[in-house]
């Protein structure tokens, strides 16, 4: 079983050394346990945060443990009545080959191996979609003729939330890092504008974008996308703070301007609203997965993706999305 651990913990970006690749037998399962095998694996910008030492809504990695992960895997083995071997699961295995837990694990689903392809149960279809659509409908609220500007918009979570903004109505401008990725966003996606945040121009780019304010700005990325965006939202806007990815690399977070700084200093009219998919709504997890599903399925929600062969390969690949060398969803292949 080839598995990538952390060795030590990363000062800022990811350095030779912080990473591991190890390898060992893959244990024998005990009674009602599964075993399975990870066909893809999802690299997520949360896994950044979880290498440092801190509390955040969830514990950090352990050293020597292996980096976490949700991957779609095949079950090989299985001593639970829950699962069957062929049977195709989406689970937290971390970044690893094979891997067994008890057949009554939570967080771990079977999926319907038929209608769409398996990968995008881990982007539009899958946590990220999840993340994209709740935090939009739920949080953002949006309704019809609305501006709504999304970043990281040609990532899986900014497509789900642009796509569904434009379901309800509302007038979308998505940011995001280069001319390909802009044009893909508008031409592709659907989005009524995309902002190139590396051409130079952000605020006046993003002004003109925005000819009646923003209303809801589902925020993705901090730092200078959020500076130039607090001066165009509108009375009543809502800010989902869903990530700020910007920062994730930061070699002293406390020291970091965060979406909270910014929106915070708007006194009582702030419109931020920190949410987590995870510890929100967990309940609606099948819902919403076969909401977005059946529209991958039905080629509504448009959706990209970079795959790194072989998991030796995800370290680079990972530190690489944090600096937007992806282009949408990022996945390692790992078996057929
Ligand atoms: P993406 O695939 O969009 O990858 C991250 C993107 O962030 C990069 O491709 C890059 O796009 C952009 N980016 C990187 N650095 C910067 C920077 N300095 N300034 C502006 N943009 C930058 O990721 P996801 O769609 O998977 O995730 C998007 C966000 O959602 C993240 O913040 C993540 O942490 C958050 N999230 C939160 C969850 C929750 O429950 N709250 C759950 C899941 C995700 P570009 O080239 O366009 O700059």
């Amino acid at each position: 079983n080839r598995k990538i651990v952390l060795n030590q913990r990363p000062q800022g970006e990811i350095q030779e050394g912080d990473l591991l690749l190890k390898e060992e037998p893959v244990r024998d399962i005990r009674d009602g346990e599964v075993l399975v095998q990870t066909l893809w694996l999802s690299l997520d910008p949360y896994m950044r945060p979880r290498m440092n030492d801190s509390k955040g809504y969830m514990d950090p990695i352990g050293i020597g443990e292996p980096i976490v992960g949700e991957s779609v895997a095949r079950v090989i083995e299985s001593k639970s009545d829950k699962y069957q071997v062929g049977d195709i699961v989406t689970c937290y295995s971390g970044w690893q080959e094979y891997c067994s837990f008890p057949g009554d694990a939570p967080m771990v689903y079977k999926v319907d191996a038929g209608s769409v392809p398996l990968q995008a149960y881990l982007g539009v279809a899958g946590m990220p979609g999840r993340t994209g659509y709740c935090g939009l409908m739920y949080v953002g609220k949006p309704k019809a003729g609305e501006t709504v500007v999304v970043s990281a918009a040609s990532g899986p979570v900014g497509t789900v939330v642009g796509q569904t903004a434009k379901q309800q109505g509302c007038r979308v401008v998505g940011v995001a890092g280069g001319e390909e990725k802009c044009r893909f966003v508008v031409e592709e996606l659907g989005f009524d504008a995309c902002v190139d945040y590396k051409a130079g121009n952000l605020e006046a780019d993003l002004k003109a974008a925005c000819p009646d304010g923003i209303d809801v700005y589902f925020e993705n990325v901090g730092g200078e996308v959020t500076r130039a965006v607090a001066k165009l939202l509108n009375k009543g806007s809502r800010v989902p703070i869903c990530g700020y990815v910007s920062a994730y690399n930061a070699e002293d977070a406390s020291k970091v301007e965060t979406p909270f700084h910014v929106f915070g200093a708007m006194g009582e009219n702030k419109p931020e609203h920190r949410f987590f998919l995870v510890t929100e709504w967990q309940d609606k997890h099948q819902e919403i997965t076969k909401l977005l599903a059946d529209q991958v399925a039905s080629g509504k929600l448009k959706y990209r993706e970079t795959v790194a062969e072989g998991l030796e390969n995800a370290p680079e690949a990972f530190k690489g999305m944090l600096k937007g060398k992806n282009f949408g969803k990022q996945l390692v292949h790992i078996a057929d």
